[in-house]
């Protein structure tokens, strides 16, 4: 078996490391930080526990499969409670709508609602349906960068094949997917927000994404106790029990590359010599910096945009605001004028979405007694240049508590506040070291390409291997943690079979 380098302990590298340690390989994982976890971060202070990062858990399949490489039992290490409602949606005008953990139950509040939108409700997650499925057989568990890579086209071009193909929508976007389905404008503005996950505009991204809407619907939005944080502390005892060696402190600044194979890297100044390497660094950011000559020219030619980033504020508050549930939205008062702003202009928005969490619905412990520890995120363009967030950060937290007191009950919000901590675009690029401060790797615009990110088993160097929010297929926990399963598998399937071992 093989010695392997992982750069990087966020999500996708702990995912593979775990999965490539109960396949026999002897991994060593190198990561900057003194935590792992990545941006799935945790603050404590005063009484106060925060997830810094990611809040919303979906997919857990995803989880479960890595554990079960290991003939382990997710359950014996995580404790997941499934969230009813999914989110609860605040608008501009009053209005508040559940999205329901049953579909038949959204299905009835949208009718509530807007009458038509019911069966349209329904339409629409009909045809998520049926992408995700497609998703799942084509695009999910192997390594893919382009279309070539899902369906062989030449060779399987029958009517199946054909009729999956047009079940992609190539010609629309998410939100003409949406507009087609459904009439209520606050109901398209809440299903176009479940490709916020993944940090891109519905008004430009590939109908096939709508897909991550039936994935929610379909298998849940879960709370893991001891909040998000506790799927990096699973994992990494997981790995600890195969034998990972885990070093904090370490930062890798080379791949040393020798006849078109990746070889070594340079960890803390000190080179070190490995059979193969698995870079959880953002993509992009690994051809230009730590591998860098042809193999960054050959990557690096090709449009890599990052999605957008955001600001947290975290808010330990002496009061709780019971009409909250654990996941909110507060809805921008024009989508159009919002996406714009962050993806066109890259200014922030003039009224932005809010979202908050409010895990002590779900688990009392995380604030002290009748207090709430608040997560808000508001998206943000990514870093452009001249965009200062120390100077720009103050407008944009008093944008945000006006939007709260005003369009979600909280007036008093500001008197209750006493611990408040907050995280911009630019310290998200310097903790985990992304494009351009992006949340959620690289963004996902394109009616044809758009859900195509770089592939797990790298095209221009062999023994390279990519895992993370940046690489396939794609951000958000259980994408990262898929595509760091698959970078494990690839590179086993590479070190068991004497056959080529990188993708013609
Ligand atoms: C504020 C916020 C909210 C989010 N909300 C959600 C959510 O609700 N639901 C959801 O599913 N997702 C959410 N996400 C996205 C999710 O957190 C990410 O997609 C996922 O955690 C990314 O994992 P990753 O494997 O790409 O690693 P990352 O978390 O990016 O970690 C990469 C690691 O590599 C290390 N590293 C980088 N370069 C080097 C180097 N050269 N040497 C050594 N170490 C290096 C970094 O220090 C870092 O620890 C959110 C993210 C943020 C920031």
């Amino acid at each position: 078996m093989s010695s392997v380098a992982i750069i990087g302990g966020g999500l996708g590298g702990l995912a593979a490391a775990a999965t490539l340690a109960a396949r026999g390989h002897d991994v060593t994982v190198l990561e900057k930080n003194n935590w792992l976890g990545g941006k799935a971060a945790e603050l404590k202070e005063d009484g106060f526990r925060f997830d810094m990062g990611p809040t919303i858990l979906t997919m857990p399949r995803v989880l479960e499969r890595v554990f079960a490489e290991a003939g382990r039992d997710m359950s014996d290490y995580l404790d997941l409670r499934r969230l009813d409602p999914q989110w609860r949606c605040f608008y501009d005008d009053g209005t508040v709508l559940d999205l329901r953990n049953d579909p038949k139950e959204a299905a009835r509040e949208i009718g509530k609602l807007s009458a038509g939108d019911e069966q349209g409700f329904q339409r629409f997650m009909e045809v998520a349906d049926r992408l995700s499925d497609v998703s799942d057989r084509f695009f999910f568990w192997k390594s893919v960068e382009d279309i070539r890579d899902t369906m062989n086209l030449k060779a399987n071009m029958n009517l199946t094949t054909l009729s999956d193909v047009m079940a992609l929508r190539m010609h629309r976007t998410v939100a003409g997917q949406i507009k087609r389905d459904v009439k209520d404008k606050r109901v398209q503005q809440m299903l176009e927000h479940f490709i916020q996950y993944i940090g891109s505009s519905p008004l430009a991204s590939p109908a096939v994404l709508c897909g991550i809407a039936q994935m929610q619907q379909d298998e849940g939005v879960w709370y893991p106790m001891g909040g998000t944080r506790a799927v990096p502390t699973a994992l990494t005892r997981l790995g600890e029990e195969l034998g990972v060696d885990y070093r904090t402190g370490v930062d890798v600044s080379k791949i040393e590359v020798e006849n078109g194979h990746a070889v070594a890297v340079v960890a803390n100044g000190e080179r070190l010599r490995f059979d193969k390497v698995v870079s959880n660094m953002d993509s992009v950011r690994t051809y230009r910096e730590l591998v860098g000559g042809k193999a960054w020219q050959g990557f690096g030619y090709k449009n890599r945009e990052a999605a957008c980033s955001g600001i947290v504020l975290y808010l330990g508050l002496d009061r709780a605001y019971e009409h909250l549930a654990h996941h909110n939205f507060v809805f921008s008062r024009d989508p159009a004028e919002e996406f714009k702003a962050i993806y066109d202009d890259g200014v922030p928005a003039p009224d932005p979405t809010a979202y908050i969490a409010a895990p002590s619905r779900t688990e009392p412990g995380v604030a002290p007694a009748g207090g709430e520890a608040l997560y808000i995120l508001v998206h943000t363009p990514h870093l452009r240049p001249g965009q200062d967030w120390s100077q720009m950060l103050p407008a944009e937290r008093a944008k945000i508590m006006d939007k709260l007191s005003r369009a979600a009950g909280m007036e008093d919000l500001q008197d209750r506040i006493v611990v408040e901590r907050s995280l911009t675009p630019q310290d998200i690029h310097d903790r985990y070291r992304v494009l351009d401060g992006a949340i959620y790797g690289l963004v996902s615009h394109g009616r044809v390409n758009g859900a195509f990110k770089p592939g797990n088993r790298s095209r221009e160097v062999r023994d390279l291997y990519l895992a993370g929010g940046s690489a396939h297929p794609g951000a958000g926990m259980p994408m990262a943690l898929m595509s760091g399963w698959i970078a494990a598998d690839s590179l086993h399937q590479d070190a068991t079979r004497n056959a080529p071992m990188v993708a013609e």
